[in-house]
């Protein structure tokens, strides 16, 4: 049994701003990317204590080394690093039973979500719905035919990882006051809480609940950027389209095509913003 474990840092107990995810915040930060090894440590020894036999971590925050190598669980493996050509998803294919999310968080906008944002806390339509990173994460599993089992972050996290997937385990570690507010359980509550989580979740595998999420293909992005520059440099990929003074449109055949292109427009706008 193989678990695909995305982890991100905004979702996790005790985390509500962001110098505590970014690399030149000090003290802030290495607390914070202890916090978040924590939780993927917890999600890891779930999964094995109720049978997982490999797992494989990618570290989906910011520049993506915020996991000490030598914090993690020694049975896991590591991605770390940019360029990645998948981002959350480095690593993730048909070869995995289930994906866990941890530390994730609503898309951008929700009031009570900490920290949200959907890479940049621009508007992200997918198929005319506001989407999240997990829709992201999520849609890329579904096109490897890989369900997402475990969803960890804060109270509007588990919300939009309800109306996007269908069964699956959500546990939720923070109750979002603001976008830069929060009411976590302590630390080692969230531990337990994820790593409970995280066994049901292969024991439901186990048992077949879980489905991979299936979106309505063609696939249709609109980015409503921050500046109209972002716009600009967007607008040079071959197949997306301005639409107006911050926004862009494109259609791709399938999730995983959706996924590459945004990437692409993510990587030139952040060239320019
Ligand atoms: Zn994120």
């Amino acid at each position: 049994m193989k678990i695909y474990l995305s982890v991100d840092i905004e979702g996790c107990a005790g985390i509500v701003a962001r110098e505590q995810g970014s690399i030149t915040g000090g003290a802030e930060y290495e607390m914070g990317r202890r916090l978040m090894t924590a939780e993927a440590n917890a999600a890891i020894e779930g999964a094995l204590e109720a049978g997982a036999t490999e797992i494989v971590v990618n570290d989906s925050h910011a520049l993506m080394r915020n996991i000490p190598p030598l914090e993690l669980h020694p049975k896991a493996r590591l991605i770390q690093g940019r360029v990645k050509h998948l981002f959350m998803v480095e690593g993730l294919d048909e070869t995995f039973d289930a994906v866990f999310l941890v530390g994730y968080h609503a898309p951008a906008g929700v009031r009570d979500g900490v920290l949200n944002h959907a890479f940049h806390p621009y508007e992200l339509r997918y198929n005319g719905e506001v989407f999240s990173e997990t829709g992201l994460t999520a849609s890329v599993a579904g096109h490897y035919g890989v369900p997402v089992a475990l969803v960890t972050g804060d109270d509007a996290a588990i919300r939009d990882a309800k109306t996007l997937l269908g069964p699956h385990v959500g546990v939720s570690v923070k109750r979002g006051i603001s976008r830069l507010a929060g009411d976590s359980v302590h630390p080692e509550e969230a531990r337990r809480l994820i790593r409970a989580g995280a066994a049901e979740a292969v024991e439901r595998l186990k048992a077949g609940e879980f489905q991979p999420l299936k979106v309505a293909t063609p696939v249709e992005i609109e980015i409503d950027f921050y500046y109209s520059p972002e716009a600009d440099v967007s607008a040079l990929i071959p197949t997306v389209e301005r639409t107006g003074d911050r926004t862009v449109r494109f259609t791709s055949p399938d999730a995983l095509r959706a996924y590459r292109t945004f990437l692409a427009s993510y990587y030139l706008a952040r060239s320019v913003s």
